[in-house]
């Protein structure tokens, strides 16, 4: 399917960054980089606005859209509605959720691929201003992909992106960007996997972004995923992601990452796709916030979840239950979901000019039932939803 937009995309310098009238302080500066004339990197000179970015990210009743797939992945979601993987079919997919009113009440943050932070609407307006108007802070994936891990199980991959990184951030951050994200990827195996190796470099590599981004006035997002794949069971999960998140941990104190100035990105600690021993939610939810307690420090303002293959009801069940029983963990738990913020709307959307209504309505609606789960006031099924899985084998991002 070919579609017609109203003008051909234009890419651009953008206007002035003014932050929305729902965020305080530092996710307001103005759209340049503070540290673009200095050749020494300072971190010292982000630390009020990185820990203000972070908690206004994290604020109540607010979570991540995370749209930020690459030109290879959003080519599979366009493809699943018969649309073609045209940079001009991107902007409109794009164009159509960035400029969903009132987004802003529920949704703090939308991660960005690069193509889409140097991207204008169809109108000419830069994406970033788009989001800006409706209360959104612009983010950035900055990892450049994964590779196979040398040494490793063959599942295993590390992941790439760390050379020229700070100067890479410093430009986000003049276009406006305010905070980046970094996914690492572990699956786990009946023979071996994740070895001790790909936790090692994993966790390091995410620690060094962090630290780098920071550099560079960008919150970082931490996100090391236990794919679903396979077939363990919850125990299993929980014993591999204890192991995972404390050498991340570890590798942000060795590199000096300012955890008030970051936030996480895990999975829920759910059993394997393919595991026949039955859970229920309220035991994903429990298991997922015991292991958070064990080794999420205090000073990270938030967790925020990545779906990972739950349907959409699913995934605002499942942080609805983390949020409303009584736990000991400090930071708000909240979202930044892919899949699972994007499949129905994209249904709705079918890459039609005259469903643009109807898409951005299904955006708002998944995007409340998340920020009421966060706040623990979700009613099961009181949103329209996608019910089927949205599980991937081997999902690369
Ligand atoms: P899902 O919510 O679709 O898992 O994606 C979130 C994400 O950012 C993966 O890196």
């Amino acid at each position: 399917m070919k579609l017609v937009l109203a003008s051909a995309a234009t890419m651009g310098v953008a206007s002035a960054f003014v932050a929305p009238s729902s965020f305080s302080g530092a996710a307001v500066a103005p759209r340049v980089s503070k540290a673009s004339t200095s050749t020494h990197m300072s971190l010292s000179e982000y630390k009020d606005e990185l820990a203000q970015t972070a908690k206004a990210i994290a604020g109540p009743g607010k979570g991540i859209l995370a749209v930020d797939e690459s030109t290879a992945t959003i080519g599979k979601r366009l493809a699943s509605i018969g649309v073609d993987n045209t940079e001009e079919n991107r902007q409109a997919y794009r164009g159509m959720l960035f400029t969903t009113p009132d987004l802003g009440n529920y949704i703090s943050g939308a991660i960005l691929y690069e193509e889409t932070l140097f991207q204008n609407h169809a109108d000419g307006t830069p994406f970033v201003d788009c989001l800006q108007k409706i209360g959104v802070i612009p983010g950035i994936k900055v990892d450049t992909g994964l590779s196979p891990l040398p040494g490793g199980h063959e599942v295993e991959t590390w992941c790439s992106g760390l050379d020229g990184l700070v100067e890479r951030a410093k430009k986000y951050y003049a276009q406006g960007a305010r905070f980046a994200k970094w996914r690492a990827v572990l699956q786990i195996t009946s023979d071996g996997a994740p070895s001790a190796l790909s936790i090692q470099e994993n966790a390091w590599g995410l620690a060094r972004y962090a630290r780098a981004v920071q550099e560079a006035g960008l919150v970082p997002i931490v996100e090391p995923e236990i794919l679903m794949d396979g077939d363990h069971n919850m125990a299993t999960t929980a014993a591999v992601q204890e192991k995972v998140l404390a050498a991340v941990y570890k590798a942000c104190s060795d590199n000096g990452v300012y955890l008030e100035g970051s936030l996480l990105k895990p999975s829920m600690t759910c059993p394997g796709a393919d595991c026949t021993e039955p859970v229920t939610p309220e035991e994903v939810a429990a298991t997922t916030v015991n292991v958070l307690e064990r080794h999420v420090p205090a000073a990270v303002p938030g967790v925020m979840f990545l779906s990972g293959g739950m349907s959409e009801e699913e995934a605002s069940i499942n942080l609805n239950l983390m949020n409303s029983t009584p736990r000991k963990g400090p930071w708000s738990l909240s979202f930044s979901y892919g899949r699972a913020l994007q499949q129905s709307t994209l249904k709705a959307w079918q890459g039609k000019a005259e469903n643009l209504e109807a898409a951005q309505a299904q955006l708002k609606a998944r995007a409340q039932a998340n920020s009421e789960a966060n706040l623990g006031k979700y009613v099961a099924g009181s949103q329209p939803s996608a019910d089927e899985t949205l599980f991937v084998k081997g999902y690369k991002y």
